[in-house]
């Protein structure tokens, strides 16, 4: 979340705020500039089909990216998981460990577009922005919050004497770059290097007032950056043919006010009661300044989200169930404890009706070590949402909140006057819930599993000698391809019966057939799709109505009855 996590539409972020350091790497025309370990994971996501660059034969479009044959199965995946685990496999009859209470769980798909007056009234039309500045000299332009530098001077300077010199070259690069940037400007040759004085370690340029001394990271000239500016993130667009102001709407940036707007039609509509939840899966669009990363920071991407309505009273435990549960979640798919961060956001953070929001953060390759990047954000959320889009867009700097208004003592953003307050049958108390967020990515959960399954190991080869081998260890849940199907050799009637075999798990179970080449390559293709059986029907499967089943992990083989390997399959599976 954002620096104002409780109130998600404020997105300034501080320097040293935001635990995520922004270094890493932009796919600009086939020019990827990265670090090791995140170069083969990326280089492994195109050759194998998980991942590739939107638009690449048109030198692509950044910020979007498209997901292969491998990576769309293993992205569903993850959403059903998530859908399985947090929606549709919620008995609500049962109390969940950790759980003030039982509670009921209910899905929702709202559209991308929605009325613009939903966005004045969560606040994002005036408050979803970022800050950025504009280089005079090289037109470019860089998120305030992102670029950084160092103070440097030079002793026999004659010109200004300290200046601040900015980069976005990656934090291994960072120094090497400040170095030969100041060197430049001072007109000094790599050997004086020494001669430099550096006033401070390397920090974020929204840490300086003084734009006139500061050099553009690609600028050659002092003071060519522009004040920050905000910029609004979402995407606009028109309605009909028309296309005139009134006509205007938003590609949504988040799934969430789908959720708040239906409140109502879903209490209406089902037999439930609060406590409850709504979950929603869906894309989401944020016209980022800078996308980076990977898919780290997309401007199109999709989110998996629960608006939890409970009462005021209880709000403080169910947010602390949600927190623990979500972390617990990843655990279960295969986020290792210690690649994972439960970051829980100081006082000065939080909106002032906000008990508490944690961030659950990820130790991407592509950060230093000891940093992390945010995977989902769980915000206590307090009756903002509600009450702002029943009475008018709140001002959440006052205390009780009230509708904020316009200079002629109006509400500024007008709410749409329905009763979003909440009766129970049973006490007669009428209120207006309180909302537990777990907002998470599924294009950032994906890439942390995707590095977390990225290993190399020893393997023997056909010949029994011993190769390096990539291998994406990803959880079977996750896995794209669930058990490869293989003959030995092409021939004897092996692949007939490997075939019906084939056509058999099929039916629903995501299988893989390949015959082509040696079987030890073809063992080799499926560790790094991640595919964590391979089924081989060898000459003893002829006679014997056996196949081996590989383990991709523990390279273990075991043989079992072609009767029961389905049951047997299903069963590692899931377990
Ligand atoms: P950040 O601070 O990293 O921009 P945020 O705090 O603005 O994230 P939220 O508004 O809390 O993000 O959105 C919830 C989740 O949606 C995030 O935890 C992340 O997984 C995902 N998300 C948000 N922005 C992006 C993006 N530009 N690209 C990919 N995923 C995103």
């Amino acid at each position: 979340m954002g620096v104002s996590p409780g109130f998600r539409t404020h997105r300034h972020r501080k320097a040293g705020v935001n635990a995520l350091r922004l270094i890493g790497f932009i796919f600009v025309k086939g020019l990827l500039s990265l670090m090791a370990a995140m170069e083969k994971i990326v280089s492994l996501c195109k050759r194998r089909g998980f991942l590739f660059q939107s638009s690449e034969i048109y030198g692509g479009l950044q910020g979007f990216w498209d997901y292969g044959p491998l990576g769309v199965e293993l992205k569903r995946n993850l959403k059903d998981a998530w859908w399985r685990d947090m929606c549709s496999g919620h008995n609500e009859m049962v109390q969940p460990a950790g759980a003030p209470s039982t509670f009921d769980m209910v899905g929702l798909d709202s559209t991308i577009i929605m009325h613009p007056q939903i966005w004045k009234c969560s606040g994002h039309y005036d408050m979803f922005h970022d800050y950025m500045v504009d280089c005079r000299e090289s037109k470019k332009r860089y998120r305030h919050d992102q670029l950084r530098g160092r103070w440097v001077s030079h002793p026999d300077a004659t010109a200004t004497a300290k200046i601040f010199v900015t980069t976005m070259a990656e934090a291994d690069e960072e120094q090497a770059e400040i170095q030969h940037r100041a060197l430049k400007y001072f007109k000094l040759r790599p050997k004086d290097a020494e001669s430099l004085v550096y006033d401070g370690p390397s920090t974020t340029l929204d840490t300086v007032d003084e734009f006139s001394i500061v050099l553009g990271p690609d600028a050659k000239t002092l003071g060519t950056l522009t004040e920050p500016r905000e910029f609004n993130l979402m995407f606009k667009t028109t309605i009909g043919a028309l296309g005139g102001e009134e006509d205007y709407a938003f590609l949504r940036p988040e799934t969430a006010q789908g959720i708040f707007v239906n409140f109502k039609n879903v209490l209406d509509s089902s037999r439930i009661s609060v406590p409850f939840g709504i979950a929603q899966v869906g894309k989401s669009f944020r016209n980022e300044i800078t996308p980076r990363n990977f898919t780290f920071r997309s401007r199109e991407f999709e989110q998996m989200e629960i608006e939890f309505f409970c009462h005021p009273n209880s709000s403080q435990d169910w947010y602390r169930y949600w927190r623990d549960r979500r972390l617990a979640w990843y655990q279960t798919l295969g986020l290792s404890r210690e690649s994972l961060l439960m970051r829980e956001h100081a006082a000065e953070e939080l909106a002032h009706y906000s008990v508490g929001t944690a961030d659950i953060e990820y130790a991407f390759p592509f950060l230093p070590k000891g940093e992390y990047g945010e995977l989902e954000g769980i915000a206590h959320r307090g009756d903002f949402d509600l009450r702002s889009h029943m009475e008018g867009k709140l001002d959440p700097s006052t205390r009780p909140m009230v509708v904020e208004l316009d200079e002629f003592g109006k509400p500024r953003h007008r709410g749409s006057g329905r009763d979003l307050t909440y009766r129970d049958d049973i006490t007669g108390e009428r209120f207006t819930p309180h909302v537990i967020e777990p907002s998470a990515g599924a294009d950032r959960g994906a890439l942390a599993f995707l590095c977390e399954a990225y290993h190399e190991d020893e393997a023997p080869d056909e010949n029994g000698k011993l190769q390096t081998r990539v291998v994406m260890k990803l959880h079977p849940r996750l896995a794209p391809i669930k058990a490869a199907v293989f003959p030995l050799v092409k021939k004897d009637g092996m692949p007939e019966l490997a075939q019906e075999i084939y056509a058999e798990l099929k039916r629903d179970l995501a299988v893989f057939y390949d015959e082509k080449g040696a079987v030890g390559r073809r063992y080799r293709r499926q560790d790094e799709a991640g595919t964590p059986y391979c089924i081989t029907v060898d000459t003893e499967s002829l006679t014997t109505k056996t196949v081996t089943i590989r383990d991709r992990d523990t390279l273990e083989q075991t043989r079992v009855k072609i009767d029961e390997l389905a049951a047997e399959l299903k069963r590692r599976i899931s377990s």
